[in-house]
């Protein structure tokens, strides 16, 4: 069977999926190529469920074999459990302590706890910490939204591809 490309509405929802970033939640670039989990001389078919978007780089390692395919299902899997549990600006702070493994909190402009309530809720950020500000501050005023030991392991979690719950 030759090769078909994968239809443009399917490739849509994957990139959606991913947020049009890398699936990867330590790269997050957002130059992507649809990549078939199972390849496709194996499965010859276009399946959403077989499809995640990710970067050259981290497309060229998946297929040297750096990644490995049980990995790579994990992180759709938990791409689409963070995604229907999460609004954007959650899963964007997930983000953020993703990529700075060093950090023990992030600053947001104050007033804004109603943007995070299920990262608060499901005690993986807790408020702690509010000014009202310097004239040299970033924001007039801001609070402090630090990351539990249960949200360290959440985000560890979804780095290393070990299934959230
Ligand atoms: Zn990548």
């Amino acid at each position: 069977m030759r090769r078909t490309s994968v239809p443009s509405q399917l490739k849509r929802e994957v990139l959606l999926e991913a947020g049009h970033r890398c699936a990867i939640p330590t790269c997050r670039q957002t130059t992507l190529e649809i990549t078939h989990i199972a390849p496709w001389s194996k499965v010859k078919e276009h399946e959403f469920a077989n499809l995640i978007a990710l970067c050259p780089t981290c497309h060229a390692r998946y297929h040297k074999g750096e990644i490995d395919r049980q990995s790579m299902l994990s992180y759709k899997r938990n791409l689409s459990i963070l995604n229907s549990r999460y609004t954007d600006i959650e899963r964007r702070v997930l983000d953020f302590f993703a990529s700075q493994p060093e950090a023990q909190y992030i600053k947001l402009p104050g007033g804004v706890v109603i943007w995070l309530w299920y990262l608060i809720k499901d005690g993986y950020l807790v408020l702690d910490g509010h000014s009202s500000g310097h004239k040299e501050d970033e924001f007039p005023n801001y609070d402090l939204y630090y990351l539990t030991p249960a949200g360290r392991e959440l985000v560890q979690k979804w780095i290393s591809a070990e299934p959230i719950e």
